[in-house]
């Protein structure tokens, strides 16, 4: 049984701030680097907290399977690679590599890592961002490990500085879970304004005897089953989809140990991201695209790209957002069946606190486009969603209240990340080349994502 501490006392919290300083100064070396050359590197160390514990931590369980190397076989591997790929760069001076510890109590080696690749001269930048859902940075992973080995060169050539973000939810993939530490989804956390921690979810509240279930888990089939019969006697008995989607997905703000959970403050990923590119959005005046990679969502094999919500209607008054238009023109030139445009806007339900409506507010002048890439696993079928969600909240009830046997947590996990990195050698050959497909058209064409005023 895992349960990680909700809270931390003041006192600990100013113990783990000092390194922001040092973050928004390295920060400030980084957007030197795109005038050309690296500087020294700034000292690596206490750069960032974790706001929880985890006193027990799960096994990870990742099932081996015969396909494409550049998924890696966990997070350390995959963290070791991605420093040696960047090491060999740097090396070179092309690039700049950095860790940033992300305390988390119980685990002192947990780090998010950067590779920043830049040449004088360039005006654009491409941030490439993996594991911000920890179980999903698997495909991630592999895409940026592929793209620095293999298309680095062409996109510096096109303009493009890049910069990869590797494992924004260390702890996530480590621990093979979609959340942080703290039970948050950092995809419900991201927040200008701070709104959305008080933000009610009502279906939520009429779901929690499923998605809260107290007692532990006894047999994955058996209580498989049942979650499945109670999910459709809510969805069926007068809910419906929308709403059951909406409490089950949306997100909620009142329960920390409950089911996605958005956080009742910002996360450290967020004044991560703010501090690391802000200077950077500053200093590339031409185009500025975010790309957020995630798995599970989706028409099964297809890459899914989705745009923000629109956040105009925020009445920012530099809002310049990608519309959903806009996408799918973007996307149809592309001319590949297994990409496919989705409105965020467009879908049943809404979620907040996503990065890609948080991103585009560091920079008032709308200029950074900011996209999720999804990869579908089992499918969006009626079936496919009913199965998703249900090995999703038998995680999260493993996880809390534990199972019967260490064998039925094993068998929990293993169909968990089974939804999230399929064992599948297709599934892994396709994911770097849909990737690349689509970031060459990104860079290679100029589509006017901008809304003329
Ligand atoms: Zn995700």
């Amino acid at each position: 049984m895992i349960r990680g501490r909700l809270r931390r006392t003041a006192a600990e919290r100013r113990r783990f701030r000092p390194g922001l300083a040092g973050l928004l100064g390295f920060a400030a070396v980084l957007a030197g680097c795109a005038a050309g050359v690296p500087d020294p590197p700034p000292p690596d160390k206490g750069l960032l907290a974790g706001d929880c514990a985890a006193s027990t931590l799960p096994e990870p369980v990742r099932p081996a399977v015969a396909g494409d190397e550049s998924f890696p076989a966990n997070y350390e591997e995959s963290r070791a690679r991605f420093r040696a790929d960047c090491g060999m760069l740097e090396a070179k001076g092309e690039a700049v590599c950095r860790q940033y510890p992300l305390a988390v109590k119980g685990d002192p080696d947990l780090t998010i890592d950067t590779a920043y690749a830049a040449r004088a001269g360039n005006r654009n930048l491409l941030v490439l961002q993996s594991g911000l859902h920890g179980v999903e940075a698997f495909a991630g992973a592999a895409v940026q490990r592929r793209i620095m080995a293999d298309r680095l060169e062409t996109i510096l050539d096109r303009g493009f500085d890049v910069l990869f973000i590797h494992a924004v939810n260390p702890y996530g993939f480590k621990y093979l879970r979609r959340v942080d530490a703290c039970n948050i989804d950092l995809n419900r956390n991201f927040s200008a304004d701070g709104s959305i921690y008080t933000m009610p979810n009502p279906p939520y509240e009429r779901l929690r005897s499923l998605t809260e279930d107290p007692d532990p888990v006894k047999s994955v089939t058996l209580d498989s089953l049942d979650a499945n019969i109670r999910t459709l006697a809510f969805v069926l008995g007068g809910m419906g989809s929308t709403a059951f989607s909406q409490g089950t997905h949306g997100g909620q703000y009142v329960n920390p140990p409950g089911f996605e959970f958005g956080g009742k403050r910002a996360e450290p990923q967020s004044d991560f991201l703010r501090s690391l590119l802000t200077p950077l959005i500053a200093a590339h005046a031409g185009r500025i695209y975010f790309l957020d990679l995630h798995t599970g969502l989706g028409p099964a094999g297809k890459l899914s790209v989705f745009s923000g919500r629109d956040w105009k209607e925020d009445k920012n008054p530099g809002g310049k957002p990608l519309s959903y238009y806009e996408l799918a023109r973007f996307v149809d030139t592309v001319k590949e069946p297994t990409i496919i445009a989705t409105s965020a806007r467009g879908s049943a339900f809404e979620t907040f606190g996503d990065v890609i409506d948080f991103v585009p507010r560091l920079a008032p002048d709308g200029a950074v486009v900011a996209m999720t890439l999804e990869w579908g696993t089992l499918g969006d079928s009626v079936t496919a969603k009913l199965v998703s969600n249900t090995r999703m909240m038998l995680e999260h009830r493993a996880h809390f209240h534990g199972c019967r046997t260490d064998e039925v947590c094993q068998e929990v996990k293993r169909n968990f990340i089974d939804l999230f990195d399929p064992a599948d050698a297709r599934f892994r050959r396709q994911v770097p080349i849909q990737a690349w497909t689509l970031i060459d058209a990104l860079t290679r064409t100029t589509p006017d994502f901008r809304i003329p005023q």
